[in-house]
């Protein structure tokens, strides 16, 4: 059997959704391979915090164009968005400075925030504890829900006349890619956005599995209102070794919270005991009164981390008409629409929103 479209999309996480998206609406047709189902990857596993993290010029660069993308999509059915900006939560004099030079850095590219000192903190999230010295509050970041927004992107890729099929990308060749079923899919662009997968089909990608566990309490409606992080937090997912944890509650639409977070280099399975009770202990630092609340599950996933902290988004090197859209680690809800949109924008060889050189691969990959 054989397939053909302008692009066959490797995956469909929210990255492979979010470039069949941009695909069609850019007047190509799309195949997305899909072996699971959408949003079953990562994508199920993620918190939803849309972020602007601004420790790298180039992320920062992305996360703002990728978040100004997603207000198009925050009303949506199925999404499920909450307005809930991020606190960032300094604990002493240092983090304080730690803020107020993320505050300069936000100011400097437009996006807003402010100044919390702990009065102001106490008020706006009583369950803190008290004595932390202030935060800094980025209105503008928000709360998604990652599967339903994945299958919102997939729906109106769908409505728009993309196609998806039942099987993974087995191999690449030179007029497309192999399917599970040996259906050949012909394409003049694939683009693999299989997560931590890609690595089957481009072994030499320095994309590794970082496992992160997140614990959802019952429901408690209004006792916390905005996404809560520690400062150190950046620190935490920016190792490039080790285990860590970081502070870091979300709440939920539900009324539920999200508590996380973790990071692991590995990819071995089951729930690991130790590192929850170590999560739990950074958040219950923060939020003494969270011992209190029911806890109803803990999952882990795993993000795919490329060796330099960065997405690789562009062309294989040494494989024309391949395309990677991957890596994105702790970021991918946030990135998914920019990322989308810069490798469709390289596909059409169209003008560029954004210098694709920070994240293409062959900064880590030789042809
Ligand atoms: C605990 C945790 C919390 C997170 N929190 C956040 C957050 O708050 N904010 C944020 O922005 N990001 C967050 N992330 C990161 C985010 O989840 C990922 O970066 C993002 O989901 C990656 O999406 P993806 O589409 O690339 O990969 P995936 O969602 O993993 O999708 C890849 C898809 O490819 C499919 N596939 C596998 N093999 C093949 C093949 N051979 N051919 C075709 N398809 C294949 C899989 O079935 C899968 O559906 C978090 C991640 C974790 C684990």
């Amino acid at each position: 059997m054989s397939l053909s479209a302008d692009v066959v999309v490797a995956g469909g996480g929210i990255v492979g959704c979010a470039v069949a998206l941009e695909a069609v609406r850019a007047g190509l047709s799309a195949i997305v391979a899909e072996p699971g189902f959408v949003g079953g990857g990562a994508t199920g596993a993620a918190m939803g915090h849309l972020v602007v993290l601004d420790d790298d010029p180039h992320e920062l660069a992305l996360c703002r164009w990728s978040l100004a993308l997603w207000r198009e999509f925050l009303d949506a059915p199925g999404v499920e968005h909450m307005a809930t900006g991020t606190l960032w939560v300094a604990a002493d004099p240092d983090e304080a400075a730690l803020a107020q030079a993320k505050h300069r850095r936000l100011r400097d590219v437009g996006i807003d925030a402010e100044w919390l000192d702990d009065r102001a903190l106490a008020d706006a999230e009583p369950l803190l504890r008290p004595g932390l010295v202030g935060a800094l509050r980025v209105p503008d970041d928000s709360v998604v829900y990652p599967p339903g927004a994945a299958l919102h992107l997939w729906a109106e890729a769908e409505r728009l006349g993309a196609r998806m099929v039942r099987a993974g990308v087995r191999a690449l060749d030179d007029g497309g890619a192999v399917l599970d079923d040996g259906t050949h899919a012909a394409a003049g662009a694939v683009v693999l956005a299989c997560g931590l997968a890609t690595t089957a089909l481009v072994p030499e990608l320095p994309v590794v599995p970082r496992k992160g566990h997140l614990v959802v309490t019952d429901r408690y409606p209004g006792l916390v209102r905005h996404q809560l992080v520690e400062l150190g937090y950046t620190a935490s997912a920016h190792a490039r070794e080790g285990d860590s944890v970081a502070m870091n509650v979300q709440p939920r639409p539900t009324g539920q919270l999200v508590i996380g977070s973790s990071r692991q280099f590995t990819g071995d399975g089951g729930v690991d005991l130790a590192i929850v009770d170590a999560m739990l202990a950074r958040a219950f630092a923060y939020l003494p009164g969270l011992r209190r609340l029911h806890a109803l599950r803990v999952w882990f996933g795993f993000r795919p981390a490329s060796r330099d902290g960065r997405p690789f988004i562009g062309p294989l090197p040494g494989r024309p008409g391949v395309w990677l859209a991957t890596g994105h680690e702790g970021l991918g809800i946030t990135l998914s629409l920019g990322t989308a949109r810069l490798v469709v924008e390289q596909i059409l060889d169209q003008p560029l929103t954004l210098d694709p050189a920070p994240f293409a691969p062959a900064r880590l990959l030789c042809a």
